[in-house]
């Protein structure tokens, strides 16, 4: 039986859009600071308060904020320890993350910096210059965030790049031959592109483009679903933990998705609207593969599909070419 996945968020590439407030989250167990700092941030900044460590890791990673500002004493889990947690977790290690901290003993700049906090500020504190510090963490992540963005989402159609496409294949092949579950791949091109571009023109064609990737982006329900523009007009999907009945059934949806876009294509000999071919595989990931080894077998079925007419899927291993 199929496990249920919760709805889908649409992809985002940039955590916060530009435009967007940047989300503070500040730790401290004394409410008085908590609200001086509110006072601070509320006119530019979401503010999001915990009062102990576990409060602070749990919102860490559910909000993911782009700052957290922390202090050290604490009852329970101290600062220093929530830090080396936040810098454990994959999700919450590039997080910024300032001390602000009464001097005490036990308390060593030089630690929390060696830990990886980003800047330390002692209390009482001048409240334009923590302003100042602040900001300029929040501006130097804001540029992060959107350099990554940009290396790892295409241009155009604003899903993941090819860059990321194999960067996230490698990761999940790694994580299949750790579980033994079935990794699924879908690579797939769009049928008659060329005559499409000749008839319309390449400004249409990119559009065409956008609104492909926004239905096959659409059709995706799992969390770990991953589709990237593979190349000009070829799209590649990475299923994991997916058999391939269930790898058909994402491969049905993207065609229906494209199916239901209506893009008319005047030039196609295979429909009136805009379509797709699909080469499909799974496999469980073994050490005596390599990843791309996923990526030929869909490429063959790929291949297979345009060679049988185009607009379909092609989940069967290619027979071997005649003479072969
Ligand atoms: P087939 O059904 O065999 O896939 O035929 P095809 O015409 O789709 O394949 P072909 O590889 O001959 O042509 C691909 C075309 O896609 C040619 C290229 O100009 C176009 N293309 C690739 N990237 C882009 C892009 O970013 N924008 C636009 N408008 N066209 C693109
Ligand atoms: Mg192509
Ligand atoms: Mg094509």
């Amino acid at each position: 039986p199929r496990v249920p996945q919760p709805d889908r968020k649409p992809m985002a590439l940039l955590p916060n859009p530009p435009s967007s407030r940047p989300t503070v989250l500040v730790v401290d167990d004394s409410l008085e600071a908590l609200n001086g700092l509110c006072n601070l941030l509320k006119a530019d900044c979401n503010a999001l308060f915990g009062m102990n460590g576990l409060e602070a890791l749990a919102l860490a990673t559910s909000e993911s904020p782009d700052l957290i500002v922390l202090d050290v004493a604490m009852p329970g889990m101290d600062g220093y320890e929530v830090l080396r947690r936040l810098k454990k977790e994959p999700t919450t290690r590039h997080i910024p993350v300032i001390f602000l901290t009464a001097p005490g003993p036990g308390v060593s700049e030089a630690r929390a910096l060696e830990l990886g906090a980003i800047d330390f500020v002692t209390k009482p504190y001048d409240p334009t210059i923590l302003r100042a510090r602040m900001h300029n963490q929040l501006a130097y992540k804001r540029s992060l965030d959107e350099a990554v963005a940009l290396s790892m989402g295409d241009a155009l159609t604003g899903v993941p790049n090819r860059r990321n496409f194999d960067e996230h294949l490698k990761q999940e092949w790694q994580r299949g031959l750790r579980t033994q579950r079935p990794l699924s791949m879908i690579l797939m091109d769009i049928d008659h592109f060329k005559r499409f571009n000749d008839a319309l023109g390449h400004p249409a064609g990119d559009a065409c483009l956008q609104r492909v990737a926004s239905a096959l982006n659409g059709s995706l329900r799992r969390y770990t679903d991953f589709l990237a523009r593979y190349g000009g007009e070829e799209f590649a999907c990475i299923l994991s933990e997916t058999d391939p009945e269930g790898a058909r059934d994402v491969a049905r949806r993207m065609a229906a998705a494209v199916d239901s876009a209506a893009i008319p294509h005047p030039d196609s000999p295979v429909s009136s609207h805009v379509t797709l071919s699909m080469g499909l595989t799974t496999l469980v990931p073994d050490p005596r593969l390599l990843p791309v080894d996923l990526t030929l077998e869909a490429d063959r079925r790929l291949y297979e599909a345009k060679r049988l007419g185009r607009n379909r899927i092609q989940s069967e291993p290619a027979p071997p070419e005649p003479g072969a």
